[in-house]
């Protein structure tokens, strides 16, 4: 018998307690939702830059670094509920908040065709002393998911 038959009842009672929120917004996540809610899903401020060589991500490395290509996936903004999401993985220690947004990234750099050759993905080092104290760097996580999407090694 698999694990996860003999576990789902344990998994069920544990979620009639405990039930999974949503790390951007905080709300109970309906049944079979795993990261975020509808409605941050629907709600989700993306940039669409992927699809452009020029846009405001990669204006800001050009004449400071040789970069191919450049883009985020969300607009930022301090009063936003995805600054809860992102804080969770940074500082509160949910890092498969991380690795989810990481897919989220790879799913679309991988649809807007312009990051085909990618070969790896490299996290950006964590000082061992941040590391040390956070337990985790939440850019492996985040490049873990990329690198799932893309189907290339971390
Ligand atoms: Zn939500």
């Amino acid at each position: 018998m698999p694990i996860n038959s003999i576990l789902y009842p344990f998994r069920e009672l544990l979620h009639l307690f405990f039930p999974e929120r949503c790390p951007a917004c905080g709300g109970v996540l309906p049944e079979g939702v795993r990261f975020l809610c509808p409605h941050c899903q629907w709600d989700m401020p993306l940039t669409g830059y992927s699809i452009r060589h020029d846009n405001p991500v990669a204006r800001k490395f050009w004449g400071q670094i040789p970069v191919e290509e450049a883009t985020s996936l969300l607009f930022f903004s301090s009063h936003s509920r995805y600054r809860t999401l992102i804080h969770g993985f940074k500082y509160y220690g949910q890092w498969r908040s991380a690795l989810q947004l990481g897919e989220m990234l790879g799913r679309d750099l991988h649809q807007s065709g312009r990051y085909d050759t990618v070969d790896r993905v490299i996290p950006i080092p964590l000082h061992r002393r941040r590391l040390w104290y956070r337990g985790y760097n939440q850019s492996e996580y985040l490049a873990q998911g990329v690198a799932r999407i893309l189907a290339v090694p971390v």
